[in-house]
Parts: C-alpha cells; sequence; structure tokens
C-alpha cells in the first residue's frame, strides 16, 4: 500500500538555491528504502520534508492519501535518526529513550515497558540504568534507534546514521538494522552516499543528483540497467 508520496516537489532555499527538481515519489509500508546519492544531491532535504521540519517551495506531501505538506512534524508518526545521535549524554539510557514519551505526559507504567521493548528491539536488555558515556559507538546508535521507535511511528528516517563508524562496526549494524526493520514491519527510509550500502541493504533505492531523481528500483534493476551515465558511473564506483 502507498504510504507517502512526495508529487511535483520543488524546493527553493531562502538564499535562491534550488536543492529539489520535481521530485516525485512513492514509499509504500513495511519496506527498506535508500536514498542514494553523492554530497549536496538533495538527501537530507527530502527527508526533512518527509519529516515535516521543511517545506517544499512547490507541489505536496501525502501521508496515507492524506495531504501532510503542513502538518506539524509532531503528528507525522514518522521520526529520524540523526548521524550524530543526538543523545543527551548527561542523561541515562533509560531516560534518553523515555524522553519524548515524558514530554507527552504518557503514564510511567506504559514509559517504562515501551522503554523495555525498545531496548530488546535493538538488544539492550539490561542497559537502561546506563550512562550514555559508558557506551561504545554503536551500543550509543542502538539507543538513538530505541528512542526513535519507542513511540511506534510508521516510519522511520535514517539520515547517514552509519558514516560515523568504523568499517567493521558498519557492517554489523547494517544487519542489525534491516532485522529490526523486519522484525518492526514499519518502513525504513535511509540515507547515504555509499552505494555497496544501499545496494546490500535496500528493497528500494532511489539515486539522487543536482536535486533530482535519476532512477528508482530494486538494488538488481539499478546495478543491472542503470538509466543514464551518472547511475552507471555512481553504481560502478562501488566495484
Ligand atoms: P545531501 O543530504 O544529499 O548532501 P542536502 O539536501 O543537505 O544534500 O543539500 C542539497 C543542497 O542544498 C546542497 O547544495 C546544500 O548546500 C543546499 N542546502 C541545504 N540546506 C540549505 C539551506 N538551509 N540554505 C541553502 N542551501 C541549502
Ligand atoms: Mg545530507
Amino acid at each position: 500500500m502507498d504510504l507517502i508520496q512526495l508529487k511535483d516537489v520543488n524546493k527553493r532555499y531562502d538564499d535562491g538555491f534550488v536543492a529539489l527538481k520535481n521530485i516525485n515519489l512513492t514509499i509504500e509500508s513495511g519496506k527498506f528504502y535508500s536514498l542514494l546519492g553523492p554530497s549536496g544531491s538533495g538527501k537530507s532535504t527530502i527527508l526533512r520534508i518527509i519529516a515535516g521540519f521543511s517545506q517544499p517551495t512547490e507541489g505536496k506531501v501525502y501521508f496515507d492519501g492524506k495531504d501532510i505538506t503542513d502538518l506539524d512534524p509532531a503528528k507525522r508518526h514518522v521520526n529520524t535518526v540523526f548521524q550524530n545521535y543526538a543523545l543527551f549524554p548527561h542523561l541515562n539510557v533509560f531516560e534518553n529513550v523515555a524522553f519524548g514519551l515524558k514530554i507527552k505526559k504518557v503514564p510511567m507504567n506504559k514509559i517504562k515497558k515501551a522503554v523495555k521493548d525498545a531496548l530488546h528491539m535493538v538488544r539492550l536488555d539490561g542497559f537502561a540504568n546506563r550512562e550514555i558515556s559508558e557506551l561504545s559507538g554503536g551500543q550509543q546508535q542502538r539507543v538513538a534507534i530505541a528512542r526513535a521507535i519507542v513511540n511506534e511511528p510508521k516510519v522511520l528516517l535514517l539520515d547517514e546514521s552509519l558514516s560515523a563508524l568504523d568499517k567493521r562496526l558498519r557492517k554489523e549494524m547494517q544487519f542489525e538494522l534491516r532485522a529490526i526493520q523486519k522484525k518492526l514491519g514499519i518502513t525504513f527510509i535511509f540515507v547515504t552516499h555509499d552505494q555497496e550500502e544501499a545496494l546490500s541493504m535496500s528493497d528500494e533505492i532511489f539515486v539522487l543528483n543536482d536535486g533530482k531523481i535519476q532512477q528508482s528500483g530494486t538494488p538488481v534493476d539499478i546495478y543491472d540497467e542503470p538509466i543514464n551515465d551518472f547511475v552507471a558511473r555512481f553504481i560502478g564506483d562501488s566495484n
């Protein structure tokens, strides 16, 4: 089923720079998507528009068939995991994961259950009372994911969220992310500039360059039949 649609989305920033040019894309529920492209191609801008942190200059965003172009980010069932995790270093794991639920004044027994489930999902059972500073990079990444799934979003946006990790840990987290996505059964939209990462993880990939979608399809489709020179070169770089 179509979950999110961007229709004819253009984004011109205040300085006049046009970051997105006529973007049309459809996201279905329960799949793992990647937005793949070089630095500056517009990946983060698309995520911000889906999350509601930024508005398109022209065009519309639909969720479950409803126009959400101007809807408040908090009402979108969409959460974001950022590259730097944005954890609170002075709060323990439980407080970090519980933070948003506490602000919404969810009852404490429900918060405890939701945090326990989220930590279980990222394989951090028993970590609730640990300090953020004692955790490894991979564990901090998993806390950030737990925090982003604790209120049961329908879509998780991940912006270069593995890019800060070393190579071995990154491979491990690729498997982990895919496993979490499958278990939750929700849609992940994963931003990366790494061809190999997108090809190995995704059900579907949108290849971006210069604010335009160059090609969309399964990893096999894109790998086997790149639609133009840009895609051929960009995907070829990973060989
Ligand atoms: P990516 O995530 O693919 O690296 P972005 O979506 O962050 O690309 O940015 C796309 C283009 O828009 C880049 O050229 C960037 O410099 C420009 N850009 C991003 N944010 C702003 C802004 N607030 N004002 C002006 N230009 C911006
Ligand atoms: Mg970016």
